[in-house]
């Protein structure tokens, strides 16, 4: 389904005709756009998932591919716009399948695949089909050094999936992270595939460096007090079930106890504030031990 505005205005009734017959179709529709962020530097959406990609002299490096449908579309976006611009360089934000994949639709022979090492691991022993990246890096890397532009790619430690990075476009002082940092909106669900602390942790690293604008993989852009006060929403919801934990509560308690009610304007507020409770009470269970502690005490079955 490739329904860029203009296109779609132009081929809207021949779509309605052929949609007809199946209307299951209809509901797979998935909304896609380019705007432009700053100089050369644009955010691209597909559905709930957002991307970027950076014009520069020799050619186009785009960030995660999403999938085979969007990257298709991306694709045929991009010849459009930059005839004979190559994409140079893919870089992908981390592991997880739904931003990795269709990466063969946008590279070509001699695309740069790039990811830090871990993410690479992850796609190479699990198998993932898409394509494998042929640079890593550990710590740090920059990228298109030589010319008035750089992308300075860092890795922060764990915070979700394995080997997820934040990009800094310079100079337009523009910062891309995906999953772990999202404005507007709460945490996803229960937290799978997160490790809270780490989120802070990482979240509190990417403060300390100078931008302007603030690109998510989901949801909203914003700017850097966008991202302080998402940080303390996580300060909020680990303290507080934390504090609900060493106070020998149960999770059913602490999820009224939490109300968090500070952010009660983020979207998902309502459905996802429990969730987030609950995952991040599983996580110091399950991963911090914290009901393993002589001093902590065990929690009554229900309250
Ligand atoms: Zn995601």
């Amino acid at each position: 389904m490739q329904h860029h505005s203009a296109t779609w205005a132009l081929f809207a009734p021949v779509l309605v005709v052929s949609a007809a017959p199946t209307p299951a179709s209809a509901q797979e529709e998935v909304s896609r756009s380019i705007e432009p962020v700053a100089q050369d530097l644009y955010r691209w959406t597909s559905g709930s998932y957002r991307s970027m990609f950076l014009v520069h002299e020799d050619g186009i490096v785009v960030t995660d591919p999403l999938n085979a449908e969007a990257a298709r579309w991306l694709k045929g976006q991009l010849e459009e716009r930059y005839p004979g611009k190559p994409v140079s360089h893919l870089i992908y934000s981390h592991d997880h399948p739904d931003h990795t994949y269709g990466a063969s639709e946008l590279a070509d022979e001699d695309t740069l695949v790039v990811s830090q090492r871990l993410a690479r691991n992850t796609l190479v022993e699990t198998k993932a089909q898409t394509l494998v990246p042929t640079v890593v890096f550990d710590e740090r890397m920059t990228l298109l050094p030589d010319w008035d532009q750089e992308i300075r790619l860092r890795y922060h430690g764990s915070n979700n999936g394995r080997g997820s990075i934040s990009m800094m476009f310079r100079p337009q002082n523009v910062l891309h992270i995906v999953d772990w940092v999202v404005i507007g909106r709460l945490p996803y669900r229960n937290l799978k595939g997160y490790d809270l602390p780490g989120m802070i942790e990482s979240t509190r690293q990417v403060l300390e460096l100078d931008f302007d604008r603030f690109v998510g993989g989901h949801a909203e852009m914003g700017h850097k007090d966008d991202v302080r006060r998402y940080l303390g929403y996580l300060e909020a919801l680990h303290d507080g079930v934390r504090d609900g934990i060493l106070a020998g509560h149960s999770l059913d308690r602490i999820k009224r106890d939490v109300a968090l009610s500070d952010y009660s304007d983020l979207a998902h507020f309502e459905e996802w504030r429990e969730l987030n409770i609950e995952g991040a009470y599983n996580q110091l269970v399950d991963g911090a031990y914290m009901l393993m502690r002589p001093d902590v005490p065990k929690p009554p079955d229900s309250e």
